[in-house]
């Protein structure tokens, strides 16, 4: 059966690797049905709204996305559409695999799924400023919101990932000895959550900054990494440089009524509208909702043909290391298909 799909393109490189993405599901023969629909910069220039009603109408509708990366004006301008959209949906668990797929890098055997804790924390967008003599911007506060409920889906979550996806181990990574309370709410409520585990998952636990650099000392060590907001967005680029950066990073948001996959990566506007940039990122998200629709076999078979074609090292783009464009890498997946 079709299964539809409401497809955002995105900002700067979105567009040309989100076309790059369909070429390649629609020569693997995956049964897909596009619903194009915009967000972010995009959206701004034709509906004045970063996230128009009719693309949240379509996700309610399909309850599977497919998107590009989306620009997020720094500083002022409207907030993250991204973090709407997690928010909106409750999509409550980010999950981002990264493992070793071109020998002779710094690692070679990387595996680590990074899941993330998608909604609270210091991302739930309570902050403001404190005016102090006259100076509106005296002083600035963000409240990291952490509750008993949110950690323990997202860890219970992690949890019984590792269990369908036979992996061994579950690191919590957590700030508990400084952040007591935000912190140490996740850590007390992970333990709690192992324990029902123990014997099928083994569990340890990490301080963020302990962790970040055991990531470069031993990547090897890690299996399951599961932490709160912001240490999770942080880790899980570190841990995609590990891989080969950025291109090679997907992500999947998903919630208990919907899912949505994109690449790791943002809009990299330095490179936008070159047509060089690697759509490796966004096709990897592509397979994981291949994987979520249980059409794993395809999922598979469309990894297999991109790590062909990376081993190789004939076809790479600019990011790892060679000098082909988009369109070079695309056709060359297909060809491996
Ligand atoms: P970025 O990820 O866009 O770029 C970082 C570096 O990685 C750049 O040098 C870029 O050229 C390179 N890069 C990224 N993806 C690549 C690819 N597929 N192929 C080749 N090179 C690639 O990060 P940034 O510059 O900090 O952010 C730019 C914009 O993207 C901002 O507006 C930010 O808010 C947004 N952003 C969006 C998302 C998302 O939509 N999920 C995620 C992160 C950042």
């Amino acid at each position: 059966m079709t299964t539809k799909v409401t497809l955002i393109p995105g900002d700067g490189i979105g567009p040309g690797i989100t076309d790059a993405t369909v070429r390649i599901l629609e020569a693997a023969g995956a049964d897909l049905s596009w619903d194009w629909q915009l967000a972010g910069m995009a959206a701004v220039a034709k509906h004045g709204d970063p996230m128009p009603e009719q693309t949240l109408e379509s996700i309610r509708r399909t309850r599977l996305a497919l998107k590009g990366p989306l620009e997020t004006p720094v500083g002022g301008g409207y907030r993250s559409v991204n973090v709407a959209l997690r928010k909106t949906f409750d999509l409550y668990a980010n999950v981002r695999p990264a493992h070793t797929i071109r020998p002779g890098g710094r690692f070679e055997n990387v595996d680590i799924v990074l899941i993330r804790e998608n909604t609270e924390g210091l991302y739930v967008g309570i902050e403001h400023y404190i005016p102090v003599d006259g100076d509106p911007k005296a002083a600035a506060e963000s409240v990291a919101l952490v509750t008993r409920a949110g950690c323990e889906r997202i860890v219970r979550y992690a949890f019984e990932y590792a269990v369908s996806h036979r992996r061994k181990k579950v690191t919590l990574v957590h700030k508990a000895n400084i952040l007591k309370f935000s912190s140490g709410l996740f850590l007390e409520v992970g333990r709690e959550v192992a324990k029902e585990y123990a014997g099928r998952v083994e569990c340890d636990d990490r301080i963020v900054d302990a962790c970040a650099m055991q990531l470069v000392m031993k990547p090897e060590s890690f299996d399951v990494i599961v932490t709160t907001n912001l240490f999770g967005d942080i880790l899980s680029d570190e841990i995609s440089g590990l891989v080969g950066g950025l291109g090679l990073a997907p992500g999947a948001n998903i919630g208990a009524h919907a899912a949505l996959f994109e690449a790791v990566h943002g809009t990299a506007p330095d490179i936008a509208g070159k047509g060089i940039a690697n759509p490796g990122a966004l096709l990897l998200a592509a397979c994981m909702m291949l994987d979520h629709i249980g059409d794993t076999a395809r999922a598979d078979r469309i990894r297999r043909a991109f790590a062909t074609v990376i081993r190789e090292g004939k076809t790479l783009t600019r990011d790892l290391g060679g000098t082909a464009n988009t369109d070079q890498l695309t056709d060359a997946i297909i060809a491996a298909l």
